[in-house]
């Protein structure tokens, strides 16, 4: 069983960074987020702050549980401050380079023990982990949006990654309240290799103007009993991380038609409209 003293890093206070560190420290663990500005952890933590109030509000818990998790969360822009964690998940944007960099960075600050996990939805764990000299304690722990509320987290273990580390982060997420599901390092895992389709069949029909996007975000809805529409989910995801999710994929299935992305989204990407974060997607949205 994890220890609660142990302490978990969350590298990214973006979307899917504040969610995760809110779960590890609903969880009982001290955790530090990071992030190159103060401004974008102000942020995340301020989102965290007005979940848990609402929590509160509606009874979930309680004042003093509330101020409990929000004691546990601690925050940085120094990624030297990382050093001394048991796991670090990484949540920054969804960029090969980027992540193998920070991955290296990382390797030279931890000591071999610290579990490195990376929370991307679309590149090979054995790829990111391959930049460091450790590739023993590299993992992916791919979390869904929103953390607080969506049980799976895929626990994914790359060529090298030990099953001691995999064993260990397995607890702890389960300590975190999850439900860890064991998916092999291919493109897009399990969940985003089959959730692709949603996205891009839905697009294709927008493209041929065959349905609006109400229209097939309703349908889906009320017909199909999904819970969001393929483009309210877009938007919820932010369409920079949904098209570039897409776009890796159909490059490691090296061109494969069935993952093309779509010239729609990539508009919609290259115009700012990354949905729900920027109050402008598909929908528009009440930045609040
Ligand atoms: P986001 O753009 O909302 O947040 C990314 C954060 O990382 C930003 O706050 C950014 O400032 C920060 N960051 C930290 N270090 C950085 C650095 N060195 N350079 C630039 N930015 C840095 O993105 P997100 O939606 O939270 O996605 C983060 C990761 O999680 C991606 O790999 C994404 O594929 C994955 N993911 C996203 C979702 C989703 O629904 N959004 C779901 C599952 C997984």
């Amino acid at each position: 069983m994890p220890n609660k003293a142990e302490k978990i890093g969350v590298l990214g206070a973006g979307t899917m960074g504040a969610g995760i560190a809110q779960v590890a420290a609903q969880g009982g663990f001290a955790t530090l987020v990071y992030d190159i500005k103060q401004e974008f952890i102000d942020t995340g933590l301020g989102r965290i702050r007005s979940f848990l109030q609402g929590s509160r509000q509606r009874g979930k818990i309680s004042a003093e549980q509330e101020k409990q998790i929000l004691d546990r969360l601690h925050s940085t822009t120094k990624l030297q401050d990382f050093q001394g964690s048991s796991l670090i998940i990484e949540a920054a944007p969804e960029k090969l380079e980027l992540k193998r960099d920070i991955f290296k960075q990382l390797d030279g600050i931890c000591s071999p023990e610290t579990l490195l996990a990376t929370n991307t939805s679309s590149f090979s764990v054995t790829a990111i982990a391959a930049s460091t000299r450790h590739p023993e304690r590299v993992l992916g722990l791919h979390f869904f949006n929103p953390p607080p509320l969506m049980a799976l987290v895929e626990v994914i273990q790359g060529d090298r990654t030990s099953a001691a580390a995999i064993e260990k982060a397995t607890a702890i997420m389960r300590e975190m309240g999850k439900t860890p599901a064991r998916a092999k390092d291919t493109p897009g895992f399990i969940v985003n290799r089959v959730a692709r389709p949603f996205y891009n069949e839905a697009l294709r029909i927008l493209g041929d103007g065959d349905a609006s996007v109400e229209t097939i975000d309703r349908i889906m809805k009320q017909a199909g009993s999904f819970r969001m529409g393929p483009f309210e989910l877009m938007d919820l995801i932010g369409n920079d991380v949904n098209f570039a999710a897409t776009e890796s994929l159909y490059r490691a299935f090296f061109e494969d038609p069935r993952f093309r992305p779509s010239p729609i989204q990539h508009r919609i990407v290259m115009g700012g409209n990354l949905g729900r974060k920027t109050g402008r997607g598909f929908y528009v949205h009440d930045k609040k």
